[in-house]
């Protein structure tokens, strides 16, 4: 699944535009600078995300990668910036919100959070989206190399309490490091599991 091409498909702005629901999708969601560019990377080994979704105009839409023919993968558009505008925020939601009620192939959503930073409340507020669209979605902690090892568990299990009253998180959270490859086999096989769904 990983080993062929992560290649690039169309970034779509509007529902009318995203590809047929002919196979599953996996969407990845973060904020900015969260480290979603290096994780595909890691994840694919390869480089096209990050230029693509690095590309200005492109930031609020879905962007779409064939993984190895057999699903795709969707980088979300980034969230939380520094200083948001009200307008943007809502484009953002607007897009998402469409996208995550009539997407009948979206096996789950990949919410990345900053593995020193933990939950933010933009991030909750994301999970607050999806749980309202009843969208199953699992916790990837990022940049895990900057975690102390003796404070790795701890984080984890505060990530897992936090989303304990969520209904539609998945009770399982993912710790990454792209710079080291931490848990990068394990979150190839939570999304091979998925698809194989
Ligand atoms: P994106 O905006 O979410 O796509 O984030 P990027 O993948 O571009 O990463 C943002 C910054 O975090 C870059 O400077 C990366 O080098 C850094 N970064 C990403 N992943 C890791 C990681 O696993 N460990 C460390 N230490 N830094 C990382």
């Amino acid at each position: 699944l990983f080993a062929g091409p992560c290649d690039f498909v169309i970034s779509a702005a509007r529902l009318e535009q995203l590809p047929a629901m002919d196979r599953p999708e996996i969407a990845l969601a973060g904020r900015s600078n969260v480290g979603k560019s290096s994780l595909v990377n890691a994840l694919t080994g390869r480089k096209t995300l990050a230029k693509t979704s690095n590309t200005p105009g492109r930031t609020q839409q879905l962007n779409y990668f064939n993984l190895g023919g057999q699903a795709y993968i969707v980088d979300m558009p980034g969230y939380g910036y520094a200083q948001a505008p009200v307008e943007q925020v809502r484009a953002w939601t607007g897009l998402v919100k469409a996208y995550l009620r009539g997407r009948a192939s979206l096996a789950r959503v990949l919410v990345l959070i900053d593995g020193r930073h933990g939950l933010k409340t933009v991030d909750e507020d994301v999970l607050g989206v999806l749980d309202q669209a009843a969208t199953s979605y699992q916790i990837v902690l990022t940049k895990f190399d900057h975690v102390p090892k003796g404070e790795r568990e701890a984080r984890i299990a505060d990530t897992l309490k936090a989303l304990s009253r969520r209904p539609a998180a998945y009770p399982e959270v993912l710790a990454t490091s792209s710079r080291e490859g931490l848990g990068v086999p394990e979150t190839r096989a939570a999304i091979a599991r998925l698809i194989s769904e």
